[in-house]
């Protein structure tokens, strides 16, 4: 398709399993500068943190981070968090049972935070659903 070769001129293997009809109807008709699109997904590319590759592509057009597959963290990290929290969640400042709560990232990934234990906080069900969870 012309469009994607003159919005995304650089070939990498991950285009290949990317749905690019609906995103042509959809951007199509969007101001795109193809060299700030590359230098951001050349950056995310590198970005351990994102672990869906093919979703970059969707993700710098449509700005939905879903696409992206942001690591979770791991049992570990959570229990960390946990620990230095003392099972208190942060926000309604009640205390939980590990499996009752949810980790979120402190500063989200948008925002340049890591999946990382220092980065994870760990929030009851209800508070991590009302916040719309990381
Ligand atoms: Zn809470």
């Amino acid at each position: 398709m012309a469009w994607v070769k003159v919005t995304f001129p650089k070939w990498r293997k991950e285009m290949r399993s990317v749905q690019w009809g609906p995103l042509y109807n959809e951007f199509k008709e969007a101001d795109l500068d193809p060299a700030e699109l590359e230098a951001e997904i050349s950056m995310l590319m590198q970005d351990e943190d994102v672990t869906k590759k093919a979703g970059i592509y969707i993700y710098v057009l449509s700005r939905e981070e879903r696409h992206l597959s942001i690591r979770a963290f791991t049992d570990n990290q959570k229990r960390e968090a946990y620990e230095r929290q003392t099972g208190v969640c942060p926000v309604c400042k009640e205390h939980f049972e590990l499996a009752a709560m949810e980790a979120g990232h402190i500063t989200p990934w948008h925002a340049g935070g890591r999946t990382i234990a220092a980065n994870c906080k760990m929030l009851c069900k209800e508070d991590n659903r009302r916040k719309g969870g990381v």
